[in-house]
C-alpha cells in the first residue's frame, strides 16, 4: 500500500518516454495490435524467469465477501492473462499450488470494510495463516468481493503478499489488476511519467480495464532484478543527499553535465540514486534529466503533503517507534529523521504537547487522505 504515494500522472519527453513520441509510436497508438507488438518486442533476447506463486482462497463461513468463489480453472485462467502482460518482461509466473486459506479473524475484515480507507490493509494481513506461506516466495490471497474499496493490494512488510479479489470497485475484476499488484511485488512503483494504459498507472483516465497491458523498457529492467532474487520487493529507507532538491541534483551530478546516472553518483549514495530512480520507474541504466528532476521532486512533495498513508498505518507505526509500549509516541521514541512520523511529527501533535497519541495520529491521517486510494 506504500505505494498510494504516486498516484499522480503528468506527461513528460523523459528518454523513456521518447519512444512513446516518436512517429512509430503514433501509429501503434492508432492501431492498438502494433502498440502491443512492439511492447512484446522488449522481450526478445531476454532469458525467461519463472517465479513461483503460492495461490490461496480465502475460506470464510462468517463474510461472504472473503469466501472465494473462483474455481481452480478460473484462477489459472486468469494466471494466463498475467503472464500475457508479463512476456513482456520474460517472466512468467507459475502456481505452484492453489489452496484454501481459512480466514482467521473475518470480523476484523467485515468491521475494516465498514470504513476501508482506515484498516482494510491490516486487516487482510490479520487474516492469514502465515504458517500456509509459500517461504521466500510469492504468495497471492483471493478474496471474493472487495466492493468499493480496492481491486487489490501488494503490502510489502513481511513476506510481502498479494491480495486480490474477485471483485472489486469495477465489479468482476480484469487480471490485469492482478498483474498490477505482481508489478508492485517487483519493485515497481505506480507511475509518473508513463501513459497509455500503463500497467503501473494508478489511476487517471487513460486507465482502462484492458485485460492486457503495456509496460516499458525500464519497468521490465527493474522488475526483473526483483525477479531474479526471486522474493517479493522490500522497500528499504536510505540516507539522502542533504540539502534542498537542486543542491541534491548537483550533488549527484558528478559529471556537471546536468543529466543524472546511477553510476556517477558518488559511491556511498549510489543505492539512494538507484532507489530515487526505482521510485520513478526507471531503471539504473537510464537518465534523468533536470526537467524530469523536478517533476519527479514535485510530484512526490505533493504525496507527502498529503501523505498517502491512512490510520491503518497506526499499528505499524506504533510497533516500530513506540519502546515503551505505552500507546504514545513521545520525541525521543521517534528519531530517525527520515521516517514519515519525524517529519510529520509537528503537524500531527494536534495539541502541541510534543506528544503523539493513537487518536492524533488518526485524526491527522484521516485529514491529510485527500483521494481515495489506486492500489
Ligand atoms: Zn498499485
Amino acid at each position: 500500500m506504500h505505494q498510494k504515494k504516486n498516484d499522480n500522472h503528468q506527461s513528460s519527453h523523459g528518454r523513456e518516454g521518447l519512444w512513446v513520441h516518436s512517429p512509430l509510436a503514433a501509429i501503434c497508438f492508432l492501431f492498438p495490435l502494433f502498440f502491443f507488438a512492439a511492447s512484446l518486442h522488449a522481450a526478445e533476447g531476454l532469458e525467461s524467469i519463472h517465479l513461483s506463486v503460492r495461490v490461496f482462497r480465502f475460506q470464510s463461513d462468517e463474510d461472504p465477501r472473503l469466501n472465494c468463489s473462483l474455481s481452480d480453472k478460473e484462477i489459472r485462467e486468469q494466471f494466463v492473462a498475467v503472464n500475457d502482460t508479463w512476456k513482456q518482461a520474460s517472466i512468467v509466473w507459475e502456481i505452484e499450488s492453489i489452496r484454501e486459506m481459512k480466514a482467521k479473524k473475518p470480523d476484523l475484515f467485515s468491521r475494516a470494510m465498514m470504513n476501508p480507507r482506515g484498516q482494510l490493509a491490516a486487516a487482510l494481513v490479520q487474516n492469514l495463516q502465515d504458517d500456509h506461506l509459500l517461504v521466500g516466495g510469492f504468495n497471492v490471497v483471493i478474496a471474493e468481493d472487495f466492493e468499493k474499496s480496492i481491486g487489490g493490494v501488494f503490502i510489502p512488510q513481511a513476506d510481502g503478499i498479494v491480495f486480490y479479489a474477485k471483485r472489486g470497485p469495477k465489479g468482476i475484476q480484469t487480471p490485469a489488476v492482478l498483474a498490477h499488484e505482481l508489478g508492485h511485488a517487483l519493485g515497481l512503483p505506480h507511475t509518473i511519467f508513463e501513459k497509455g494504459n500503463n500497467l503501473m498507472m494508478g489511476s487517471g483516465p487513460e486507465r482502462v480495464p484492458t485485460r492486457v497491458k503495456p509496460v516499458t523498457a525500464s519497468q521490465i529492467a527493474i522488475a526483473r532484478q526483483y525477479a531474479e532474487v526471486g522474493k517479493p520487493f522490500k522497500p528499504q529507507t536510505l540516507k539522502a543527499p542533504k540539502g534542498n532538491p537542486a543542491e541534491v541534483f548537483h550533488f549527484l551530478d558528478s559529471d556537471s553535465n546536468g543529466v543524472l546516472t546511477v553510476d556517477e553518483s558518488p559511491t556511498e549514495y549510489r543505492d539512494y540514486a538507484k532507489e530515487f530512480f526505482r521510485k520513478a520507474s526507471r531503471s539504473p541504466n537510464d537518465e534523468i534529466n533536470r526537467q524530469d528532476y523536478s517533476k519527479i521532486v514535485r510530484q512526490r512533495s505533493s504525496g507527502s503533503r498529503r501523505v498517502g498513508y491512512g490510520p491503518e498505518i497506526i499499528p505499524q507505526i506504533l510497533t516500530r517507534f513506540d519502546s515503551d509500549q505505552n500507546g504514545i509516541l513521545s520525541r525521543a521514541e521517534v528519531k530517525n529523521p527520515s521516517s514519515v512520523v519525524f517529519r510529520f511529527f509537528k503537524q500531527w501533535d494536534l495539541d502541541g504537547d510534543q506528544q503523539l497519541t493513537r487518536k492524533e495520529m488518526e485524526e491527522s491521517l484521516k485529514r491529510s487522505r485527500a483521494q481515495p486510494p489506486a492500489n
